[in-house]
């Protein structure tokens, strides 16, 4: 008899305990409250931006699904029961919890409404039929994923304002190196409002806190997301135990799974190694066989955009770090190494790629 296991969530996570799961000959039922086939999340942007087309970015066709007997059920587990295993009703022998974060935009004054997030392919589309060149945008938003969405919707040939309400872009991780980013970006076209925040949304415009105001058309909101709870609705991280269990026979997986990080993480890596984790763990504690500890992985930081890029490994910030500059191609480029009692512990690459691979196997 196969082992009956339902996923909550068709996302990075999701996905990868559903194949791991497969694999190992149980039958899986995955719920999804999206309409379409589970998507590489990251390509959203390029698909807001005309640069990818939806039907592209799915992470396996749905033969792939049909080939290990994987349900693709296209329904929101509104009623999940931890300790009775059920989903919607169903008993499950297992059951992992895999629901991901959604957008989180700011209560700001005014035209609240207007703010757009980019979470999930419907945002995308939604923000595809609003854009077109020569349109100006607004992103408020200086990490990783505003950024991206920056520099595509100006490679798309969009008028872009970026906001960011700290003094610094990406969370201040770029330290001297930042003058580099920011003239790519410049030569993009793309207009710098960084360390100051926004007042209020209105029509047509976002008054910022100095007083001044920018027009656009479309406005983006990247500031960031909250964990989706067990159920679709619910806030909050799932605080799970060591091994991504919540119950006997019960596993979270993904961004809103936290055993241990103090801040929310999300990232396509670390969702996919929790969610097979939290697969080979659940067919561990079925079989009455000891489960592993999920251990915190150190996982880089990518910026890839059409005419920016950022890398960053490892350590770069804290006391004792000796920098050393290698230098670029021109004021744009930015390579750093950072050591430790002079044994290289982080990298900071800015606009070029040269030798990063070499020096990331001198960091390992
Ligand atoms: C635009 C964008 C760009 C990004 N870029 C990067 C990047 O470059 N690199 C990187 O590492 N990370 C990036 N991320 C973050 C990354 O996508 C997430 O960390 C990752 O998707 C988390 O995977 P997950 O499986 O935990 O959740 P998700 O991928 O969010 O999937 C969860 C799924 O569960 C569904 N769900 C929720 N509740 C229920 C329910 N009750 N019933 C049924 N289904 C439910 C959700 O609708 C969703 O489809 C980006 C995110 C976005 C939005």
């Amino acid at each position: 008899m196969k082992l009956e296991i339902a996923i909550v969530g068709a996302g990075h996570a999701g996905v990868e305990a559903a194949f791991a799961l497969a694999a190992q000959g149980a039958r899986v039922t995955l719920f999804s409250d999206e309409p379409c086939l589970p998507y590489f999340r990251p390509r959203l942007i390029a698909v807001a931006f005309g640069q990818a087309e939806p039907g592209a970015i799915a992470i396996k066709p749905q033969k792939a699904y049909d080939e290990v007997g994987i349900e693709l059920r296209r329904e929101a587990a509104t009623a999940v029961d931890v300790q009775a295993r059920t989903v919607n009703g169903r008993a499950f022998e297992g059951v992992i919890l895999a629901t991901g974060s959604r957008a989180f935009v700011p209560p700001f004054r005014g035209e609240r409404g207007r703010a757009r997030p980019l979470w999930t392919l419907a945002d995308a589309e939604a923000l595809r039929g609003l854009c077109a060149p020569g349109k100006a945008l607004t992103v408020i938003g200086g990490g990783v994923l505003g950024l991206e969405a920056a520099l595509r919707a100006a490679e798309a040939g969009l008028r872009v304002t970026l906001v960011e309400a700290a003094p610094a872009l990406l969370g201040g991780c770029l330290g001297g190196d930042e003058g580099a980013l920011r003239g790519a970006l410049e030569a993009k076209g793309i207009a710098l409002r960084v360390g100051v925040g926004v007042a209020a949304v209105e029509a047509g415009a976002v008054a910022l806190e100095d007083g001044s105001v920018v027009a656009d058309d479309v406005l983006l909101c990247s500031a960031g997301a909250r964990p989706n709870g067990a159920l679709a609705g619910a806030e909050g991280f799932i605080r799970t135990r060591p091994d991504l269990s919540l119950a006997p026979g019960v596993y979270a997986a993904g961004d809103p799974a936290q055993p241990t990080a103090e801040r929310p993480v999300c990232q396509v890596r670390r969702a996919q190694l929790m969610g097979q984790l939290a697969a080979r763990n659940l067919l561990a504690g079925l079989a009455g066989r000891p489960t592993e500890a999920w251990a915190e992985p150190a996982l880089p930081l990518n910026l890839i955009a059409p005419g920016a890029s950022v890398f960053v490994r490892g350590e770069v910030r804290g006391e004792g770090l000796e920098a050393r500059a290698l230098g670029g191609e021109g004021a744009c480029e930015a390579r750093t190494v950072f050591c430790r009692a002079g044994r290289p512990v982080g990298l900071r690459w800015v606009n070029t790629r040269k030798e990063l691979a070499e020096w990331e196997k001198r960091l390992a």
